[in-house]
């Protein structure tokens, strides 16, 4: 079984020195134990990690290299994914993990002080709360979720909190191009222009794992995003 260093390599083209390989090693330790008592991941063995959380969220470094001090949020981020293996990956990163569930955000602090994550703090709140508030709105170089919600629900999150000229990326499945088609009018209203959607092939994955990224190119209406629920109950 190659290790997750030999899989960054091969796939990414990303060198881990051994100390981030030891980080890693020891946040896959952390998400094991807590899952015994919290409801975290269903993925749990070795490799499985390493290749559907790890190198899943790593494909982000390969797809849009950030300057060292970017400022990224992680919205939606559970229990880290994708934005503590790319902080892991690029200590230069100053990284926000936004999370609705307390439980989880204690699960990140944890991480947090294990690892010993410098510029990485967590936020529990909603998006759509975040996103109307001073330290957050229009915050952001870059806002980054997986598995959260379809993208017209995901861009009225991500987009009020990046600045004009910053990026949102959402990690996506099969249905990438689809529910980046039923986005024309969520991107219209809150000043987002889709960039591209970038496919990566994961070892012995057969679904693609897709990446679409949308730039901001106007300021997001005061407006949005509306109370929290009201996105995903009435999609724009
Ligand atoms: N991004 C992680 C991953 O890929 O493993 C977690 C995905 S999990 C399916 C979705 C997470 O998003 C949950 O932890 C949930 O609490 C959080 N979430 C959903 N809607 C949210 C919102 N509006 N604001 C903040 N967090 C939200």
């Amino acid at each position: 079984m190659p290790t997750l260093a030999e899989h960054t390599a091969q796939s990414l083209d990303i060198t881990l020195t051994p100390a981030q390989s030891d980080a890693f090693a020891r946040y896959a330790a952390l998400l094991r134990e807590w899952n015994t008592r919290m409801n975290l991941t269903a993925i749990t063995g070795d490799d499985e990690i390493n290749i559907r959380h790890f190198l899943d969220s790593l494909t982000i470094l390969k797809a849009c290299p950030f300057e060292d001090g970017a400022k990224v949020i992680d919205v939606g981020t559970g229990a880290g994914f994708p934005g503590i293996p790319l902080r892991i990956a690029q200590p230069g990163l100053r990284l926000t993990l936004l999370e609705a569930t307390g439980k989880k955000v204690t699960f990140l602090e944890a991480v947090i002080a294990e690892l010993q994550l410098g510029s990485t703090t967590t936020v529990k709140a909603r998006a759509e709360e975040a996103g109307q508030t001073r330290p957050h709105r229009a915050a952001y170089d870059v806002a980054i979720a997986r598995a959260v919600a379809r993208l017209p629900i995901l861009l009225e999150y991500l987009l009020p909190l990046v600045r004009v000229g910053g990026i949102c990326i959402a990690m996506k499945g099969k249905t990438a191009q689809t529910e980046a088609d039923d986005s024309a009018n969520a991107l219209k209203t809150l000043g987002g222009q889709l960039d591209r959607i970038e496919t990566f092939a994961l070892p012995g994955i057969d679904e693609p794992h897709n990446l679409v990224i949308v730039r901001k190119v106007a300021h997001t209406p005061a407006r949005y995003p509306r109370q929290a629920g009201a996105p995903a109950q009435k999609p724009l």
